[in-house]
């Protein structure tokens, strides 16, 4: 059988139904297999709060076996039951540890953990006496952008800026969805001087990013940045955060898609 298939090549999928094949009673055949379809042969729906999470296949191949099968159908329903409901708890269990953590428009860390994260790595660098980096970035006129291609097309654009920020960065390092149009990125045990780099790589690349959704081609984004470190900037995460934040709001004043330090 092919490990990933489409639910309408399931005979049993399609009719949310347990269904045998068997030559001289129900002869159709799926068609979820890599070769020939075995002569007979069981499907049974994991259904589970009215979604479709799988099938349970069987697959007994002489009389006894068959026999076997059919005599414990119910037991063989019940724990398709409680498979699905098991998998579900679990993919449940998942969509919510996300939802704590992730944004959901763009997959990028949340508000909340970043501050969570501040302020661990801060603890981090203390001991090691390292520094990190705070970059505070806003996408300059996004209301224009916003007002000119739509709402929709403006989504797509912060998932696409999004994705742009983490291929700029070191592993180790955050990307956060500090809110709108806002982002901070964290970057744990670097120099001013990198810290600097990092910032100019991302405002480039977000300066040159041909955007192609929707049917326009857009090329008139950029994002401004705001950069702290601490210690040197700031003793605590708040204080790391204004100050940033500060850096942005001069790298705004003075023009937009620029990198200020603080
Ligand atoms: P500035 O260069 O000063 O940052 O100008 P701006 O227009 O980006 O700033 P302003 O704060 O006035 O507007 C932010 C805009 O970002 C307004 C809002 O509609 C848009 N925005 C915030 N969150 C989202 C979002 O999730 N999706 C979309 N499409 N737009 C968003
Ligand atoms: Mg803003
Ligand atoms: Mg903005």
């Amino acid at each position: 059988m092919v490990e990933i298939f489409v639910p309408d090549s399931c005979c049993s999928l399609r009719s949310g139904r347990l269904r045998w094949r068997e030559i001289g009673a129900s002869e159709v055949n799926c068609s979820h297999f890599l070769n020939d379809a075995p002569e007979t042969y069981f499907c049974l729906p994991l259904v589970a709060q009215g979604e479709t999470l799988g099938m349970l296949f069987l697959t007994p191949n002489d009389k006894d076996s068959i026999e076997g099968v059919r005599s414990r159908e119910d037991s063989i329903r019940q724990l398709a039951e409680l498979t699905a409901m098991t998998i579900a708890g679990l993919q449940l269990r998942v969509k919510l540890e996300n939802q704590s953590v992730r944004d959901g428009l763009t997959g990028l860390f949340n508000r909340h953990f970043m501050e969570i994260a501040l302020e661990r790595e801060l603890a981090r660098a203390s001991r090691s006496k390292s520094q990190v980096a705070m970059l505070m970035l806003d996408v300059d006129h996004f209301k224009t952008f916003n007002d000119q291609y739509g709402h929709a097309t403006g989504d797509i654009v912060l998932k696409e800026v999004a994705t742009v920020f983490e291929a700029k960065i070191r592993s180790g390092d955050m990307v956060c969805r500090y809110g709108g149009e806002e982002f901070a990125i964290i970057l744990p045990d670097v120099t001013v001087e990198g810290a600097f780099m990092t910032a100019e790589r991302i405002r480039t690349a977000i300066a040159g990013m041909r955007l192609t959704s929707g049917l326009a081609m857009h090329s008139d984004l950029s994002v401004s940045v705001g950069v702290a470190l601490f210690p040197q900037d700031a003793e605590n995460s708040g204080d790391l955060l204004r100050k940033a934040d500060a850096a942005l709001y001069r790298a705004k004043h003075e023009g937009r898609n620029q990198v200020v330090l603080a």
